[in-house]
């Protein structure tokens, strides 16, 4: 489904992706892992089509991401991103900000667009929330918010970018619990986050990510139980101790 080739990418003199390479085939869950500052996000946002890079491809459903291209709206559209900071419009109710995509992207009537949004409000448990503002959910109420958004625009792969690392360690469970119940309905999905416990559980695969280079790659049990690379090693002791 997903094919990245060779990406490079740098801000000014720092290069943040290093000939990245990466294959995620259809209902497949990728975890990616990783010291901060390694680029995952970038990656994550060149994938999404936000951010030039200078070298490599990237190929959704075997066509290429091309910025001038009339596609490119539509693929982009295809791959739902979720932030670390929910970015929830903040005047707007909790399933007006679901909604907002498929009134003003997918050109949808109103009363349609609200069905779908309190369906999928439904699905991440805050039906009872729908007219409550962002200032007024908790952080996990508002990444479950989010995640109704991304999921409203009908996609088709769905990044998640530390989807719980800005999260009160309580409110972890109910935004994790959301995203492995996609995992189990055969979402595909590219995860980065630090939960380890959560990240073996739902990853097919496992990519660790250092100095913008993929440094690992494989199953879970490989990766964690027979990392190749000392930073792996260090990394991995660091962050489950
Ligand atoms: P990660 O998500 O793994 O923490 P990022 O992809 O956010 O890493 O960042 C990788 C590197 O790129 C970091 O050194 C970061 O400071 C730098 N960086 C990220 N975004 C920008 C930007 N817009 N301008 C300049 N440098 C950036
Ligand atoms: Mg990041």
């Amino acid at each position: 489904m997903l094919e990245v080739k060779g990406l490079y990418k740098s801000f000014g003199k720092l290069r943040v992706l290093n000939d990245v390479n990466l294959n995620v085939n259809k209902g497949e869950v990728v975890v990616i892992i990783g010291p901060s500052g390694s680029g995952k996000s970038t990656l994550l946002r060149c994938i999404k089509g936000l951010e030039r890079y200078e070298k490599g491809e990237i190929f959704f459903n075997g066509n290429k991401l091309v910025e001038k291209d009339r596609s490119f709206r539509k693929m982009q559209q295809d791959i739902g991103l979720v932030f670390q900071h929910f970015n929830l419009f903040p005047h707007m109710t909790a399933i007006q900000n679901v909604m907002e995509g498929l009134v003003t992207v997918k050109k949808m009537e109103r009363n349609r667009a609200e069905k779908i949004a309190l369906e999928l409000l439904k699905k991440v448990g805050l039906e009872d929330k729908r007219d409550e503002y962002p200032a007024r959910l908790s952080g996990g109420q508002k990444q479950r918010v989010a995640i109704a958004r991304a999921l409203a625009m009908e996609p088709k792969l769905m990044l998640f970018d530390e989807p719980t690392s800005a999260l009160d360690p309580e409110l972890v469970g109910e935004v994790l619990n959301v995203i492995r119940d996609l995992a189990k309905e055969g979402m595909t999905m590219i995860v980065v986050t630090h939960e380890m416990g959560f990240a073996r559980e739902i990853a097919d695969n496992i990519v660790f990510m250092d100095k913008g280079v993929i440094l690992e790659q494989g199953k879970v049990e490989d990766v964690f139980k027979n990392p190749r690379h000392e930073r792996t090693k260090v990394f991995l002791e660091k962050i489950i101790a």
